[in-house]
């Protein structure tokens, strides 16, 4: 058996720990380390007491290229897990190539001082993991990840030829919160206030952020929702490996509610990412504001509901034109009962679970960086269906 090393105790690290140490035959040591060590070492105790394992903690500060050269010595890791902030993604990246050690992540790099997520600062890194003989795999969550790894599948069992992807993101979970957001609220406002930034006839059209939205009706009665265009980052990737693609977009459900907040809050500027001087201190007005919200963690027990992510294929079959929808439904309260947390984060944790799990059992190997796509989808799809994230299929 393997060992990892998890970076970030956040939401979504929790969830990849506590799934970590549930599969013992393949993670047969775990190391946790973050920024805040209390917080690995809460997890920690979590696992103990409902899985009867022990993982081990680190205190780390990701950036510093040192420190995580330093503990990857000590752990002697066959894989690195980054589960901390996009922010973190290069310099781990550095400290895996210094070291020779194979790595993963779950959402594409992005640098602290604009709102701008690109694949292209990690592709960069290609040539060197080749030279080095480790592999990156990026992207192992849910979206990017699985909706990936959901668009090989379509199309390698359903389609000769791609020409439309829509990918529908609809969390029907209340938190009960008046406003709150379901992973680091700074990434996830960054992420929402950012452009739209949709594919069509093979080139990038930008519209105004939430300028365009429709109805939806989730399968199996979770209900309508209203979903709104933007970008997200899997779009990038996907259209790069399917140049066929006429069409490409992503949409996700947002409540009145919610948008609401968010207006009021980037029209007196609490979204801004640039430093102001309050009280001779500079400060991030988003940094302030995430350490004002509910941490997302927190929102755990009482989310209800479900979340209901897919993807809708168009394209064509021995000539005729097909569509396809895969899609996995998951309920808040089934996944806090079995790692204590919600599904936005069990959806992204369960996957980059299961990413680990394809590298270090070799099913998906090869020095390089890779997007989820680049890979044969059918072990993961499998693995989906075991570890909690059920999928199904509908023409
Ligand atoms: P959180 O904010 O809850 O957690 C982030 C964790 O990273 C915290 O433990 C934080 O430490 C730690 N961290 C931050 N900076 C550093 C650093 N310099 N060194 C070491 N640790 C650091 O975020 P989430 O768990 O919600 O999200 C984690 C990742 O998952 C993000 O990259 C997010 O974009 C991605 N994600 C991907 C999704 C997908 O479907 N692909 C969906 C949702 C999220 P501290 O506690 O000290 O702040």
């Amino acid at each position: 058996s393997k060992r990892v090393l998890i970076i970030g105790a956040g939401g979504v690290g929790q969830v990849v720990a506590h799934k970590c140490a549930m599969n013992s035959h393949i993670f047969g040591e775990i190391t946790l380390a973050s920024r805040t060590k209390s917080k690995c070492d809460a997890i920690a105790r979590q696992i103990e007491q409902m899985h009867g394992r022990t993982i081990r903690t680190a205190a780390l500060d990701a950036d510093d290229v040192s420190q995580t050269v330093k503990l990857i010595n000590e752990v002697q890791p066959d894989l690195v897990m980054n589960i901390a902030l996009p922010y973190q993604d290069l310099p781990i990246m550095d400290a895996c190539l210094e070291t020779g050690v194979d790595y993963m992540d779950t959402a594409n790099y992005e640098p602290k001082d604009t709102a701008k997520f690109e694949y292209s600062w990690q592709w960069n890194y290609a040539e060197r993991f080749e030279q080095k003989g480790i592999m990156a795999l990026l992207g192992s969550g849910f979206d990017p990840g699985v909706t990936n790894v959901f668009t090989a599948y379509g199309a390698k069992h359903y389609f000769d030829q791609l020409t439309q992807l829509d990918i529908i993101d609809v969390n029907g979970g209340d938190h009960g919160k008046p406003f709150a957001t379901n992973f680091n609220p700074e990434i996830n406002i960054r992420e929402v206030t950012a452009p739209c930034r949709h594919y069509e006839n093979g080139s990038v059209v930008e519209t105004p952020a939430m300028t365009m939205s429709r109805e939806f009706t989730c399968p199996e009665n979770v209900g309508r929702y209203t979903i709104y265009r933007m970008y997200h980052e899997e779009l990038e990737s996907l259209t790069r490996h399917y140049p066929q693609l006429q069409k490409a977009q992503f949409w996700m459900s947002f409540s009145d509610n919610y948008l609401k907040h968010l207006e009021v809050l980037q029209n007196v500027g609490m979204t801004r990412i640039d430093e102001v001087d309050f009280n001779g201190q500079k400060i991030v007005p988003l940094q302030f504001l995430k350490a004002v919200l509910p941490e997302p963690s927190s929102l755990g027990p009482d989310t209800k509901g479900k979340t209901c992510i897919g993807t809708v294929l168009k394209g064509l079959k021995d000539g005729k034109e097909r569509e396809v929808y895969i899609y996995n439904l998951c309920d808040h309260q089934d996944a806090y009962r079995e790692v204590r947390s919600q599904a936005i984060s069990y959806t992204t944790g369960v996957p980059a679970m299961i990413g680990a799990k394809m590298m270090l059992e070799k099913h998906w190997h090869k020095p390089g960086v890779w997007n989820m796509e680049q890979f044969d989808p059918d072990p993961f799809m499998d693995e989906l269906m075991v570890h909690g994230l059920p999928w199904k299929v509908r023409e």
